[in-house]
This record gives structure tokens, sequence and C-alpha cells, in this order.
């Protein structure tokens, strides 16, 4: 499961651009071991780092809140490499007109090391119980942010490289595999991972992607303190995440280890349907389909989804395309059963013409377009193969 999932089903929705254009600007404070204020005369010799790179980081984030962006503040190289160079932000600046922000640590990673020092951060929610009487905090992350001396500067620079240094590298056709010490490489799953990129791209008729980098770990803590939280709310023991436009693949689920189908899907088919402009209903069910959820393959997951309507009799696809069921009611293999019928009609032609008519946001529109076929037909059909699983 990706914690885009989770964190849609479970934390919050608002966008950070919203967010950001709505909030005031929080405090951001120093945590009881962090001094700011040391004098020049202070008889500290790392005080110059921590004070340099506690303005550093201040100004990045409160300029971020503010929505007005200071890539500069980021190491180059990193924002070469990914377009979202911020691998924390999707999680920790998630409604921050109404987090805490407290700047916890600011040490170098060992005693005699003067150009790289990390940075701890805790983002939390602040309110009172129910009775307004007593504080409660609700931590939603921990990070670990680094930042790095530069000629021009310091500049911050995320925990992944430096977690992932010393880690063995192998390559296989597209997919640079990074191994946590904690897992043992699977050649087969290796080749696997790079065929079905490849004959997925072939399929779908979308150029192959040139490069992916994909950490292998073996658990979703793992796989989130390589990100850079040494908390996160991730809500499940197994997590993956991936940065669609980064290329970018960060996997934490030791039964799938280096063939995280799913998630290459996501990647391989983004030129097809842009994760920006695409309904997740469709990003969501396209990655199902060719890829299956959580581990299990497509035809397993429409097994199991033809259980869970049986139990909850009311979900339709409707409900599932204005997102009036409670919580998740099965977007990813209902929305993967959708463009499997839609392809079922026309082929890829059929798909395309779903997928680009989608992006208007009127799915219903969409569907009847690309199938030919009335909305209340195409609906009955889909309840129908929903509910009866794949064929036997
Ligand atoms: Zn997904």
């Amino acid at each position: 499961m990706t914690l885009r999932h989770l964190v849609r089903m479970t934390v919050f929705v608002a966008p950070l651009a919203t967010a950001a254009a709505q909030a005031r600007p929080p405090r951001i404070a120093a945590g009881w071991e962090l001094d700011t204020t040391a004098g020049p005369g202070a008889w500290n010799p790392q005080r110059g780092m921590i004070i340099e790179t506690w303005q550093l980081w201040r100004d990045y984030l409160t300029s971020r809140i503010r929505g007005e962006p200071r890539p500069e503040s980021w190491l180059a190289d990193e924002r070469a490499h990914w377009p979202e160079y911020d691998l924390t932000s999707f999680l920790a600046y998630q409604d921050l007109g109404r987090t805490a922000v407290t700047v916890l640590t600011i040490q170098p990673p060992a005693p005699d090391v003067r150009d790289t020092v990390v940075i701890r951060t805790l983002f939390a929610h602040v309110s009172t119980d129910s009775a307004g009487k007593s504080p409660v905090v609700r931590p939603l992350a921990l990070t670990r942010l680094y930042a790095v001396r530069t000629r021009a500067g310091w500049r911050l620079s995320n925990a992944l490289p430096h977690v992932t240094a010393r880690w063995t590298r192998v390559t296989e056709g597209p997919i640079t595999f990074i191994y946590s010490p904690s897992t043992r490489p699977d050649p087969a799953r290796r080749r696997a991972a790079a065929r079905f990129v490849d004959s997925l791209a072939n399929v779908f008729r979308v150029p192959p992607p040139k490069h992916i980098d994909y950490v292998v770990t073996s658990a979703g803590e793992e796989a989130y303190r390589v990100l850079g939280f040494d908390y996160a709310v991730i809500g499940a023991v197994t997590a993956g995440k991936t940065f669609i436009g980064d290329h970018l693949i960060v996997a934490g689920d030791a039964r799938q280890g280096e063939a995280y189908f799913h998630e290459l899907a996501h990647i391989v088919l983004a030129p097809l349907a842009p994760p920006n402009s695409t309904p997740a209903l469709l990003t969501e069910g396209l990655a199902t389909w060719a890829g299956g959820s959580l581990g299990y393959s497509y035809r397993a997951v429409l097994e199991q989804y033809a259980a869970f309507l049986h139990e909850h009799p009311r979900i339709t696809l409707d409900t599932l395309i204005d997102g009036t069921g409670s919580g998740d009611s099965g977007y990813r293999p209902g929305g993967a059963l959708l463009c499997q019928l839609v392809f079922d009609v026309g082929g890829l032609t059929s798909l395309h013409t779903l997928l680009v008519q989608a992006r208007s946001g009127d799915v219903r529109h969409a569907v009847e377009s690309a199938s030919g076929l009335t909305w209340a037909q195409f609906a009955a059909r889909w309840q129908a193969r929903a509910r009866n699983g794949p064929p036997r």
C-alpha cells in the first residue's frame, strides 16, 4: 500500500497548496536541546553550524508554508535528480496551518564531522480533549533532514542518499535496485520486475521509462526511515511509497521485495494517465489492473472485492465515483474493473479515450464516450462483473 492511499483515508485531504494559501504560518519552535540563542562568546565549537542550519531550515519551511518555495536552499544535485525533491513534504507538510513544528535537534552525525548536520523536526497537531481541558498532542511525523556544507553555503539534503550511501546497488534493465542490509536480494524477482516494466510499456504502447530507482527494504518502518521519517503515520506494517515524477520507489514489503508491480505500474503508466490531471479512481484502477494491489494479483483482488460487495450491497460504481461511501469502498479494485471493461469494448483506443476525456473530471461522460454504452448500461455491467468476481 502506498502512503498516499493511507493518507487519503486516514489523515487529511487538504492539498498542500490550499493549506498553504489559507494557513497562518505556524510558529517554528526550537526544542529543549536546541540552543539557537547562544551568543558568539558561548563555548560551543558547533555553534556556528547549528545557527546557520537552523536559520536555513526555518526560512525554507516558512517560505514553503507561505506558498513561496525556496528551491535554492536545497542541494542542487538532488533537485536535478528529483523534480519532487523534498521527500518528506507529502506527509509532514499537511494542513500546516494547524501544525505545531518543533525542531528538536541539530547535530553532526558523528563527533568530528563539520560539513554535515542532521536536523530532526517534529510535526504535530495540538488540540484539547472533548472536555476542552487536557491538551492532546498527535504527532504526524518526526523527520530527519540533513544539511551539507557546499562552496555556496549550507544546503538541505534528503536522508535517502545518506542512509543508502553504502547499500548494495544492482541494475537490471531500467531499474537500479538499492538494497537495505536487512534484505536478501532475489535475482529472479529482479528480472521479473524488469520484464514487467518492459512488457507493460509494450502492451500500453508508452515509451518505457529510461530509469527507475527502487529502494528495497523489509518493512514499512524501514522504508519510511529511508525517506527521512524517524516516525510517521503510515498505518501499516508493510508500506511503500512511489514518487512518480522522480521515478523513485521505496518499497517496504518483504513479501514483494523487488517485484512491487503496482508501484512499478504507476511509473510506467504515468504518460498515459498523468497523476495530476487524472482522477485517482483511474490512476489507481490502472495500476491495480496491471499490477494487483497490496501483494495480491488482480484476479485475487477481484475475488476479495466480490466477497466485500456481498457484505456491502449499497456500494455501486456511482458511490465509488462520487466518493460517497464511508472510507475506502474499493476504488482500486472498482477502478481496475472499470478500466478493464472499457478495454474489453474497444481495446487501447477505448482506454485512451477514457483517460483523455476523464481529465475533465467527468468520469461518467468519459466512460460513455469510450465504451459507446449509456451510463446505466455500463454501470449495470460493472455491477454484475464486480459481484460475480473473476471468471472461473
Ligand atoms: Zn497506487
